[in-house]
């Protein structure tokens, strides 16, 4: 048995109830794979795989806090802190109800690899809780933020490893994780990014994760001939990512069609009226399909169909497994050209294989969002360096950032005999970086 299958069927007899985190460690396994057979005797011999799928250490801890009827609720929280090879280690936060340590593992480990891809040295790590903000007024979340990072701040710091957010958690509760930090360790520094432009955050950084998407999409297209004017976009999620990616593209001259949140999806042939979607999500913290009660030429369907819909590129932006083999399959036979994904795993391992089976373009997550975390390393440095740089200047370093991505990673393709295939190009440059760190730096 090769060594890379042997590595497999440990982690699966290991974690069988990680699914998520199986189908991540696959996908980059199967992608390494000609890297790893080329130095089978001395990485086995290392144990590298073996160290590079098992996290540095998962921290994990109840989270108690009081509700408005004066009821404790308890609450698990994690951390998981996956490699510290690059750098200190850098990911979000989620709290969404279907988070346990299979999720936050699957996010730690693309991690690594989409930290390794943006040049910057930063490790990686994700952490989360299976708390639910929706429907929790404002003192309740304070309350849950305040009892998450009361133990959190053990583990974390400016140096050590810096948060973020993710789904659920957002400017809000950012603000309240760093309120509580600082009152608890008397320290004003960059534990966390994303935050408010008033105590350290970096301009641009909300809006970075989807116009970076967007900034390789416009690179995958000018290598294709081709521009986003004038093409249609189904974008799917309504959250901090697809919000951004739908401003860019439309400030590019593509036309917006769709958007959604996990009741169901709004359909704007005449281009989604952004202004409108922010008023809901971002004031009113309402649900998606308010958006008809303005907009009535739009319509509001239940349920799953994003990728149903006819359009030239689609943007998968709100989670893991969204888009399935069915929706690949009608992207194609609708006439789309690119798949970019904003969210995390978006595409099932049966979507992706079809993608690439069938020669579409296919920008996997840790590529094209990785303008986020980027962006959170520019935060970091910023803070290093007590200063703030302009939106355009941060804003042209992101671009740069995502123009080198696309770079490194059809290059590795390329290289490797797999031209157009960004899944392997991406999972093997994230990998050549990390392995070697982790080789100088030896046995720990
Ligand atoms: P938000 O919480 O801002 O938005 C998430 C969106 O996705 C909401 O519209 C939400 O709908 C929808 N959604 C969440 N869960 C589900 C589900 N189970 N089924 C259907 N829809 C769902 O999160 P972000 O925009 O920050 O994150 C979106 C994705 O992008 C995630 O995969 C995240 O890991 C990834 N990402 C985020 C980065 C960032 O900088 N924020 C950076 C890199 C990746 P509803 O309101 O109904 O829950």
């Amino acid at each position: 048995m090769s060594y890379v299958d042997e590595v497999m069927a440990k982690v699966e007899k290991t974690y069988p109830a990680e699914p998520e985190f199986l189908q991540a460690v696959r996908e980059v396994l199967d992608s390494i794979r000609v890297v790893v057979d080329a130095n089978e005797e001395k990485y086995r011999r290392d144990a590298l795989l073996e160290r590079l799928v098992e996290p540095e250490r998962i921290i994990s801890f109840r989270v108690p806090w009081v509700d408005d009827k004066g009821q404790v609720q308890v609450n698990h929280g994690f951390r998981v802190q996956f490699s510290s090879a690059i750098g200190p280690y850098k990911g979000g936060l989620r709290f969404h109800p279907s988070v346990y340590q299979g999720i936050i593992k699957f996010l730690g480990f693309e991690q690594i690899f989409k930290n390794s891809l943006t040049g910057l040295p930063i490790g990686g790590g994700k952490g989360g809780s299976d708390f639910d903000p929706k429907g929790k007024s404002d003192r309740e979340v304070m309350a849950f933020c305040q009892a998450f990072m009361t133990e959190l701040y053990k583990y974390v710091g400016a140096d050590v490893d810096v948060p973020a957010g993710d789904i659920g958690v957002g400017g809000r509760e950012i603000g309240y994780l760093y309120g509580q930090y600082k009152k608890i360790t008397g320290l004003y520094e960059g534990v966390l990014t994303g935050k408010g432009l008033t105590f350290g955050g970096s301009l641009a950084r909300t809006q970075a994760t989807g116009y970076g998407l967007v900034y390789i999409v416009e690179e995958m297209l000018k290598h294709m001939g081709q521009t986003l004017e004038g093409k249609k976009v189904a974008v799917s999620g309504a959250g901090n990512v697809a919000t951004y990616a739908v401003e860019k593209a439309q400030q590019l001259g593509a036309t917006v069609i769709s958007m959604s949140d996990s009741n169901g999806f709004i359909y704007d042939p005449d281009g989604i009226k952004l202004d409108v979607v922010k008023e809901i999500k971002e004031v009113r913290r309402g649900r998606i399909k308010e958006y008809v009660d303005k907009v009535p030429t739009a319509t509001y369907t239940e349920g799953k169909g994003v990728f149903k819909l006819p359009c030239d590129i689609a943007l998968p932006c709100a989670t893991q497994n969204e888009l399935d083999l069915e929706d690949a399959k009608a992207l194609k036979a609708n006439g789309c050209i690119l798949v970019a994904e904003g969210a995390n795993m978006p595409s099932t391992r049966e979507a992706t294989d079809f993608f690439l089976e069938n020669g579409m373009p296919f920008m996997p997550g840790k590529a094209s969002n990785a303008g986020g975390v980027a962006t959170s390393a520019l935060e970091m440095t910023q803070n290093s360096m007590r200063l703030s740089w302009t939106f355009e200047e941060v804003d042209a370093k992101l671009k740069d950032i995502m123009v080198g991505i696309y770079a490194k990673v059809a290059g590795a393709a390329e290289k490797y005999g797999m031209a157009g295939n960004f899944v392997a190009g991406a999972n093997i440059a994230g990998f050549e970086k990390v392995v070697e760190a982790m080789q100088a730096q030896g046995i720990v």
